[in-house]
């Protein structure tokens, strides 16, 4: 049976615009076929939206906060009203579960909720006589128009990043979604839309480089957000900065999990298990490699590949649920299979191998079943590449030093999580691992919304990260006033002048 093409219009303005040229494909990844086409924009279409975005601002940077934050209070409650909806559109076009879409959606919503905060945030500071007779006073402003680019893996989460905020704080904005996943983003801005959202303030370009590069270049765009792998992050805040925008750009990652030998076998392998897989391990939070300690390996790793191996792989349209979905496409299915071969090659052993995984019930979908890679050595592809795939690195150490010291050589810097029962082990681990986010007795944790999402290294480019108060210092800029107030004169001048 024939497939109805979704829609994918952009929106620039408020007005929701047909396509005029055909664009790539847009895969449900469960069953292989084409759901819709995103257009590929054009620099007229990203010139259009930042004009439009441009239009928008003077009123909007005049609207009270409060009454910004209004609008993302209703914007809320839509959300919470069409969650089920949003969240079967996720999993169609990204391909994981209807359970992990719901965190993916939900993660998002939290950064609604702490927008509505942001009033709090932009109070400024001032101190009173800092010399005789005169005040200073430091206040926050908008920055103008800012611009989202984001990646595929979590279609709502992660424009929701940045919007939220940039919006509360007075900016106006222009979203490019994933090529491959921007359904979900234009459900969720109609949804905005209708909470009141004055047109203009958001806006939605579709396309690839040279989309991206229009926006790069746009002379009135002042602030650029990025999500995505470290090569293109990389090129982001190089070209970015170099037109003289403010930027934050996250990158790739490469997260170890160690589990020493005192960890709690049922505990460390749930966390492990959850981390490496979740997501077909297509997220940057992935917990890619496993670093067994001393003995470890004689008790976790028997555990770990048993529970590999009971993940079972399916199509997630549907209402019968797998534990793991498809990858999102053909392409990035081949590819994660080239890197397990590689992982063989060069001398791993494969204990559990998704390589041959059946799917009957949708024989077309991009699946790879959950794979652990065990004996991997640095200087191995696998241990170096990010795979962002259901695949797991397994690799021993003889003690915490040497397990620190390999996830230190990592050239990435998103997370890392350690699993103890000992608080020495923990704070050690804590306090010399090289990254930005840290579990303990936890697969490795993405921030909530309150704080900053924390890369370090080639993980992370610019100064300010997304979410929390970081968030907020980098969507405004600060004004210093510093006044005296005489006993006579320019009050009574100013007095007269009006009266003409
Ligand atoms: P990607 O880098 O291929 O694409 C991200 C965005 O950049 C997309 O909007 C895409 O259209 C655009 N883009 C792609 N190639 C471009 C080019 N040559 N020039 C300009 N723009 C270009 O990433 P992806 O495959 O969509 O997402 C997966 C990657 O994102 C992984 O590396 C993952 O670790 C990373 N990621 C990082 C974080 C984080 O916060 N650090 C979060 C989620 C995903």
């Amino acid at each position: 049976m024939a497939i109805t093409l979704e829609s994918c219009p952009l929106f620039i303005g408020g007005e929701w615009l047909q396509p005029k040229v055909a664009g790539t494909p847009i895969f449900n990844p469960s069953t292989g076929d084409i759901i819709a086409e995103c257009p590929l924009g054009t620099p007229a279409d990203v010139n259009a939206a930042v004009e439009a975005a441009q239009a928008a601002l003077p009123a909007w940077m005049e609207t009270p906060p409060v009454e910004r934050v209004r609008i993302l209070a209703r914007f809320k409650m839509l959300m919470e009203d069409n969650f089920e909806d949003i969240v079967r559109c996720n999993t169609r076009e990204h391909g994981k579960t209807l359970v992990e879409s719901r965190g993916d959606v939900k993660r998002g919503m939290e950064v609604i909720e702490f927008a509505l905060g942001v009033p709090s945030l932009l109070m400024g500071d001032v101190i009173e006589n800092i010399a005789r007779g005169i005040d200073c006073e430091a206040i926050r402003q908008p920055l103008g128009v800012c611009v989202g680019i984001t990646p595929f893996n979590f279609p709502a989460m992660v424009p929701l990043w940045m919007y939220p905020i940039a919006i509360a704080c007075g900016n106006t904005f222009v979203l490019k979604p994933s090529e491959k996943v921007p359904l979900t983003a234009i459900k969720i801005a109609k949804l905005l839309e209708k909470a009141g959202l004055p047109k203009g303030v958001l806006n939605i370009v579709h396309g690839g480089r040279e989309v991206v590069d229009a926006l790069l270049a746009h002379p009135k765009v002042k602030a650029i957000s990025f999500v995505g792998s470290t090569p293109i992050a990389r090129y982001i805040y190089e070209v970015g900065t170099k037109h003289g925008k403010r930027v934050q750009s996250n990158g790739g990652a490469k997260n170890y999990v160690v589990i020493m030998p005192d960890a709690d076998i049922e505990n460390s392998t749930r966390g492990v298990i959850e981390a490496a897989f979740g997501c077909a391990g297509e997220r940057c939070m992935a917990g890619s490699t496993a670093v067994v300690v001393g003995g470890a390996e004689k008790s976790v790793l028997p555990t770990l590949i048993e529970a590999a191996k009971r993940i079972k792989v399916g199509p997630t349209d549907r209402a019968a649920q797998p534990d793991m979905g498809a990858l999102i496409t053909e392409q990035h299915r081949d590819r994660v299979l080239r890197l397990i071969e590689a992982g063989v090659k060069e001398g791993a052993k494969i204990p559990a191998d998704g390589r041959g995984v059946k799917v009957s019930e949708a024989p077309n979908g991009f699946y790879v079943g959950a794979t652990i890679l065990d004996h991997v050595e640095r200087g191995m592809t696998v241990a170096n590449e990010e795979i962002f795939g259901p695949v797991l690195n397994v690799m021993h150490m003889e003690d915490l030093d040497a397990a620190i010291e390999v996830a230190n050589k990592s050239f990435y810097g998103n997370g890392a999580s350690i699993f103890t029962r000992s608080g020495k082990a923990a704070r050690e681990f804590k306090h010399r691992v090289n990254c930005g986010m840290v579990g303990i007795n936890i697969g490795v944790p993405a921030s909530m919304a309150w704080f900053p999402f924390n890369g370090w290294n080639e993980s992370f480019f610019g100064d300010l990260h997304m979410q929390g108060k970081e968030g907020v210092q980098f969507f405004t800029q600060q004004k210093v006033t510093t006044s005296r107030w005489f006993s006579y004169g320019e009050g009574d001048i100013w007095h007269a002048e009006s009266k003409k």
